[in-house]
């Protein structure tokens, strides 16, 4: 028998989705990703880019530090632990999933941990076919599968995942290879002023590697960046190769001078971190959505989350390339769960 909804995804859109499509007796499917060595690598395992953050200070209704009781039950004690040492004046970001995942849980909400790996949305009810071959049939659908951090594509940059090569200065830059070493922030972008600021935490410099000569940042960010004695900005520059082996991992970044490519320095480092813009998670669509000129799923009506599939719908960072928040996915993560409600109504499939 069909899914009355399906949802693909378990970051704040794909969990507000299943808590207002519960609640509404709707029995939701959340396919919420596999845990493969792929998803780990490229930042997309279950529960989204919050698990890969620390602190959440602006996520409303988080405003101290005791949701402990919960979290000390709930959570093994290993991860737990980590939860606790990241902990700051809000609600960690693998905290705040965790809470969402278990409020989709009380009401109802089945999960699969399992990848969508081909969508049928030619015929009705909808057919997913997942890694694990299992075919699932649904009304409707709501797909919120979040975005990952881009990456240049070099093997070098492969090769040193996990031994300081990282695309997420919140989850990594404590770690003990960064402490009082220097390390490389690529980009120019918010993101990048962002991580830069943020390393400095921890390591004794940041090289800040831009192929322009001026930052795309907004100016505040980028000023804040330039006036930081531990951030020196190579302009003009880009990345020929992540330097390093295996024993220790990186050691170092060789930039490349972009008007005079004969010009290459080296650049001392423990840490090469990728700051370069994000791509939503849409190559499972099979080009059945349509995208806009980013490639994110396109909103065929304003402040609706509908595709230009009826009965698909679409809420989070897949659609988003402008907001891109905790707060505003969870936003259309609920928009998405009445928009569907609706939807299954207006069609008799109640
Ligand atoms: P972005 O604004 O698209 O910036 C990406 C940066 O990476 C650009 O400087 C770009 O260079 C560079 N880049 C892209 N591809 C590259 C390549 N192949 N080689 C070398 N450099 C490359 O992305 P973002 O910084 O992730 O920000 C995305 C959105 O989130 C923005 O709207 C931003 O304002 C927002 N955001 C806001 C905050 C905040 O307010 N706290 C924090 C983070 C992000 P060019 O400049 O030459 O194109």
């Amino acid at each position: 028998m069909a899914e009355h909804v399906v949802i693909i995804g378990s970051g704040p859109a794909g969990w507000a989705s299943a808590i207002y499509t519960a609640r509404a007796t709707l029995h939701p499917l959340v396919i919420e990703g596999a845990l493969t060595e792929e998803n780990r690598m490229q930042g997309t395992l279950p529960l989204g880019q919050l698990a890969l953050t620390t602190e959440v200070e602006n996520y409303p209704g988080f405003p101290v530090a005791n949701l402990g009781q919960y979290l000390d039950n709930a959570i093994d004690k290993e991860r737990r632990q980590y939860m606790a040492d990241h902990r700051g004046h809000g609600v960690s970001g693998p905290e705040l999933m965790e809470l969402m995942r278990q409020q989709a849980l009380n009401f109802g909400t089945r999960i699969l941990t399992d990848d969508v790996v081909k969508v049928d949305f030619s015929k009705h009810p909808f057919q997913l076919t997942t890694l694990e071959g299992k075919v699932i049939e649904a009304l409707a659908v709501i797909v919120a599968t979040g975005a990952r951090a881009n990456y240049l594509g070099l093997p070098s940059e492969d090769r040193f995942k996990n031994q300081g090569v990282s695309a997420c200065a919140v989850c990594d830059g404590a770690l003990p290879r960064f402490r009082n070493k220097p390390v490389v922030v690529i980009g120019g972008g918010d993101s990048a002023m962002e991580e830069a600021g943020y390393l400095t935490k921890f390591a004794s410099k940041v090289y800040l590697v831009h192929r322009r000569d001026k930052f795309r940042a907004s100016k505040i960010m980028a000023d804040r960046a330039l006036a930081n004695p531990k951030i020196e900005p190579k302009w003009n520059s880009v990345v020929d190769e992540v330097l390093g082996n295996d024993k220790t991992g990186v050691t170092g970044v060789r930039i490349r001078h972009v008007d005079d490519p004969s010009r290459v320095e080296e650049l001392e480092a423990t840490g090469y971190f990728c700051a370069i813009g994000h791509t939503p998670n849409t190559d499972f669509l099979g080009g059945q959505l349509t995208l806009n000129e980013k490639g994110y799923i396109l909103w065929t009506t304003p402040q609706r989350t509908y595709t230009n599939v009826e009965g698909v719908f679409a809420a989070g960072d897949v659609a988003d390339d402008y907001y891109r928040q905790a707060i505003t996915a969870a936003g259309s993560g609920c928009m998405a769960a009445l928009d569907a409600e609706r939807w299954l109504a207006a069609k008799g499939f109640e």
